[in-house]
């Protein structure tokens, strides 16, 4: 979709309506992006809202800068580096007992979020922001397949927890494809937050309501782990404001978010990685074949993720400059073989500053061949700011605990820490710990060509959102798509291990042509799908390209105001 006014895209028609109508009313794309995210709290309830937390990258024209608000989920206080381990076998608690608990759920950053990017950027207030989201929970919406599916997925352990079963469930089940769903406790929560302010949440009776809840035992259903926040570490709770990760990838600027979340950092290492082959090989990667990319992309990604892992997470110590660097992708391009895969896992590299010119070892000439969860918004304004914002509440469904009265689900984001040490006799920066974040791999971006807004991108998918970012810039970039086609292309994510592949690469030709090189695919999983990018793109003129998903999670919806 081409035009002008302003675009907004996400997975949601009606929450692009919303963010739509307040580029029309004379919002910003701050205003757009708080407004639109409410309603994908409404709509999209088991993948972000107030429960959650998320990360925003925002582009003010006015400073021609870019900055970053971090609104990550936080743990409490009480939390050690063993609080996921069971005192009573010294073993981690198996992975689903943690999700489904309190123990899971971090402070919501979401809404101190939301309050900060207005103030900080936008020209609405919070009360004004979030009036049509409560008007989309108090009317309804259309119930669309992905939400009935959803809901089906989720009916099981939804019933362990009587609330959510209640706002939920219709019958025990999902309710029917075309009904009219409607959530009147959550357009009270948003009423709350809107005429109480955020403070409701932080210091007032709604993060009571959320504290009790999170520490409840539930025993009426099967008994969890009960949670440890308390209305201390909700009055200690802040988003924070931070520069961005800023890298140069074929003379754009790209910038994306910054610790705790390892996507900023894992997408530059990714794309300067791939422009080291193209030094290494002397062929650019618009020049191979479809096989012979994929297995460049996945050799990268598998690197960056070998880095992540070992040195990114809500520790002082992260080597950022390091690990964004040219030297250090230099170096680890080093390992790459056109002719077969590295096997996996690959050990992470040494980011000290000191990094080989050239290769020990001269590539044989390689000749150029014939040629869930979480959501993802992006929005921009006729003034030219731009606002990329991933949001979330970890799994879909988050911790499957809802808020007596206020109808949202509780994130379970703190099972994003390694439950144990996963760094051998290195230290592993992503444990659990006191007032700690855990690491994420959320990746808005926004890329600058010559200091102007260019392409703005991001995606839900767990630790695969690294992968599909950094394909979609690839695609665009490099292989000569369209925005439309860059975001349709057939995803793999390769993340150090297995490589999951959308069924077009994994059952086609390509998928053989990887196996040769002795890459290991495995099925995306169900849904057989990664992501749901989210992409506009800054034209000439004031026009802009606002770019969804044509098929995963049932399509996506990219507005402008003005259609061409
Ligand atoms: N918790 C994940 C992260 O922060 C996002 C969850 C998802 O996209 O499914 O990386």
């Amino acid at each position: 979709m081409t035009g002008s006014g302003g675009a907004v895209s996400s997975v949601d028609r009606d929450a692009s309506q919303v963010g739509i109508d307040v580029l029309a009313r004379g919002g910003n794309a701050a205003d757009a992006a708080v407004a639109t995210a409410a309603a994908l709290g409404v709509t999209e309830p088991y993948s972000a809202g107030i429960g959650g937390g998320g990360f925003l990258v925002y582009y003010d024209a006015r400073s021609r800068h870019v900055s970053t608000i971090d609104g990550r989920e936080t743990a409490p206080e009480s939390f050690t580096s063993t609080s996921f381990v069971d005192e009573t076998t010294g073993a981690a608690y198996p992975f689903a007992t943690a999700v489904n608990s309190g123990l899971s759920v971090g402070v919501p950053g979401t809404p101190a979020l939301w309050d900060k990017a207005l103030r900080d950027y936008g020209t609405w207030s919070l009360n004004e922001a979030l009036k049509p989201a409560e008007k989309l929970a108090a009317q309804g919406f259309v119930v669309d397949q992905t939400f009935a599916d959803q809901t089906t997925a989720n009916a099981t352990r939804f019933k362990t927890f009587p609330e959510t079963a209640r706002v939920f469930l219709r019958d025990g089940g999902a309710p029917a494809v075309g009904s009219v769903f409607t959530n009147p406790d959550m357009a009270k929560a948003y009423r709350t937050l809107r005429t109480q302010g955020v403070a409701a949440l932080y210091a007032g009776s709604l993060g009571q309501a959320v504290v009790a809840e999170a520490s409840a035992p539930h025993t009426d259903g099967t008994s969890v782990l009960p949670g440890q926040i308390r209305m201390d570490d909700l009055r200690a709770y802040r988003a924070l404001t931070k520069d961005p990760i800023h890298s140069r990838y074929k003379g754009y600027d790209v910038y994306g978010m910054p610790v705790p979340s390892s996507g900023g950092i894992a997408v530059a290492e990714i794309l300067n990685l791939m422009a080291a082959y193209e030094q290494r090989t002397g062929v650019s990667t618009g020049d191979v074949d479809q096989v012979q990319y994929l297995h460049r992309f996945s050799e990268a990604s598998a690197t960056a993720f070998a880095d992540r892992n070992r040195y990114v997470g809500d520790v002082s110590n992260v080597p950022v400059q390091e690990l964004t660097s040219t030297g250090f992708a230099g170096e680890r391009s080093c390992l790459f073989d056109p002719t077969h895969a590295l096997t996996r896992p690959i050990a992470p590299g040494v980011p000290d500053r000191s990094y080989v010119s050239t290769c020990p070892t001269a590539l044989v000439s390689s000749q150029p061949s014939e040629g869930q969860s979480t959501t993802h918004l992006t929005a921009t304004d006729r003034w030219g700011n731009v606002a990329s914002y991933t949001l979330t509440i970890e799994q879909t469904g988050g911790s499957g605990i809802t808020v007596p009265g206020y109808g949202f689900l509780l994130n379970n984001e703190l099972t994003d820490f390694n439950f144990t040490p996963t760094q051998g006799s290195a230290p592993d920066p992503n444990l659990p710990g006191s007032g700690k974040r855990p690491r994420s791999s959320m990746s808005p971006t926004i890329i600058l060509d010559d200091g102007k807004p260019f392409l703005a991108v991001g995606s839900p998918g767990g630790a695969t959102i690294i992968t599909s970012v950094s394909q979609t810039i690839l695609g665009y970039l490099d292989r000569d798509l369209s925005l439309v086609d860059a975001v349709a292309a057939a995803r793999l994510s390769s993340r150090n291990g297995a490589e999951g592949a959308e069924p077009t690469i994994l059952d086609g030709p390509t998928g053989a042509g990887l196996r040769a090189l002795g890459h290991n695919l495995v099925s995306a999983g169900t849904p057989n799908e990664i992501g749901a990018v989210t992409a506009i793109r800054s034209l000439a003129d004031g026009q802009f390209e606002a770019a969804a998903e044509t098929t995963r999670r049932g399509g996506g919806s990219a507005m402008v105001v003005d259609p061409r």
